[in-house]
């Protein structure tokens, strides 16, 4: 089995790796937090200091880091990836960053002979631990059907979209449509609230009709329940939302929605929220309407 290294071990990263181990596939982890990677290593991989010591030691590279300059410093920076690659090196960025700089990073890398695929996910935590994330994959026909093994332990469904930078385009089209929804689904449960009507009867009455979605299975529970521990950040979110501003400023395509969702999770970092759960949007209109959305008993 090829070895796999792995670099950023966080929410995401953590157990996206710990299903590889569990699948037989020899590891080598690095993140600049020491914890994660030293519980790594007593689940059998075997600990890394840099991403060049990574790319040294490993055949597939997978990166699960916060932004593009993230990855940006890990693939190209001083001891990155590109320092430790050799001709046939096969590099994975699973990270939500921008589309361009997948493409530039995916230039840099062929300088020395590697191949890239952009592969970003969704599903969340809960999809990174059962191994059923979706996996938007940008990048070269048969780079992708030669690792698709490795993806289809991390995810259930890995989709081939396009050319590099296309998976990372196809997730900002996935974070518009989940934060327009949140936002959606917050204003509508706190409208029911202050009328007088227990949101939970309303989710259920709603949830098998058209108004029904993952993003209302998922986030109406746990918002009336009050659970705003992350999961997805809403630091990650407005990151997500900056790149897809600029990708349509890029292009040519105003997002008139993205934006004005991006400026209630600007008055949620305001208000120190940034760190809960995107969920957390609903206390945004909560504050509005001075109401807040939780089951009746
Ligand atoms: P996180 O902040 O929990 O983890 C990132 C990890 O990367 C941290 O452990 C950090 O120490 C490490 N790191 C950062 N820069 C590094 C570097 N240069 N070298 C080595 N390690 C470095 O973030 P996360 O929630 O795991 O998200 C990772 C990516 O996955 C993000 O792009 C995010 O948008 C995306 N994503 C997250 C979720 C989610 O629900 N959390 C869902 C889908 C996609």
């Amino acid at each position: 089995m090829q070895t796999i290294g792995f670099i950023g071990l966080g929410i995401m990263g953590k157990p996206m790796s710990k299903n590889l181990i569990k699948a037989g596939y020899p590891l080598v982890v690095h993140d600049k937090n020491r914890e994660p990677v030293r519980e790594a290593a007593a689940a059998g991989a075997q600990e890394a200091s840099s991403s060049r010591e990574v790319a040294e030691k490993s055949q597939v590279v997978i990166t699960m880091l916060p932004n593009s300059p993230d990855v940006r410093e890990a693939a190209l920076g001083k001891d990155g990836i590109v320092e430790g690659a050799r001709p046939g090196l096969i590099y994975i960025d699973m990270s939500s960053i921008a589309p361009q700089a997948a493409q530039e990073v995916a230039s840099g890398l062929a300088e020395k002979g590697a191949r890239m695929l952009d592969a970003p996910v969704s599903g969340g935590e809960p999809g990174a631990v059962a191994g059923t994330l979706a996996i938007m994959v940008g990048g070269d026909e048969k780079l992708f059907e030669e690792v698709r093994p490795i993806l289809q332990v991390m995810g259930k469904s890995v989709e081939r979209v396009g050319d590099i930078g296309a998976g990372n385009t196809t997730k900002l089209a996935n974070q518009i449509m989940v934060a327009v929804n949140i936002a959606g689904l917050s204003e509508a449960l706190v409208l029911g609230s202050k009328a007088g009507v227990d949101p939970e009867r309303i989710f259920e009455a709603v949830r098998g009709g058209l108004a029904g979605s993952n993003c209302l299975n998922a986030k109406a529970p746990l918002i009336m329940e009050r659970k705003f521990d992350p999961g997805f950040r809403i630091r990650l979110h407005i990151k997500d939302l900056a790149n897809a501003l600029e990708t349509g400023r890029n292009i040519g395509v105003p997002l008139p929605l993205t934006s004005l969702v991006m400026e209630f999770m600007q008055a949620l970092r305001v208000a120190g929220d940034e760190e809960k759960d995107h969920g957390a949007l609903v206390r945004f209109f909560e504050r509005l309407a001075a109401i807040e959305v939780k089951k009746s008993n």
